[in-house]
């Protein structure tokens, strides 16, 4: 029988130490992004459920979060248009 494999003590500790870590680690990438926030900390407007779960410590709603990445957007705007009036020429 097998009895004395089961009770190798040394196999069962490195599997919950190997556990234990990940489970550290887990939380320690949770911490640093902080609570969710339940409504915009900009414009106080209600912050969808399904946001707040796919961004953990979201603090914006979608339309400030938007406005806030803006200025990326407009330099891409400047480009496409840029290469609309190439393709006219
Ligand atoms: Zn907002």
């Amino acid at each position: 029988m097998a009895g004395g494999w089961s009770r190798d003590g040394a196999v069962q500790e490195q599997i919950e130490d190997s556990i234990k870590d990940e489970l550290a680690r887990m939380q320690a990438r949770k911490r640093p992004t902080g609570e969710s926030l339940t409504h915009c900390a900009e414009c106080d407007e209600p912050i969808p459920e399904k946001r707040r779960v796919a961004i953990p410590g979201v603090k914006l709603c979608i339309e400030c979060q938007q406005e806030r990445d803006g200025a990326y957007q407009a330099r891409g705007g400047i480009n496409r248009r840029g290469s609309k009036d190439s393709q006219l020429k």
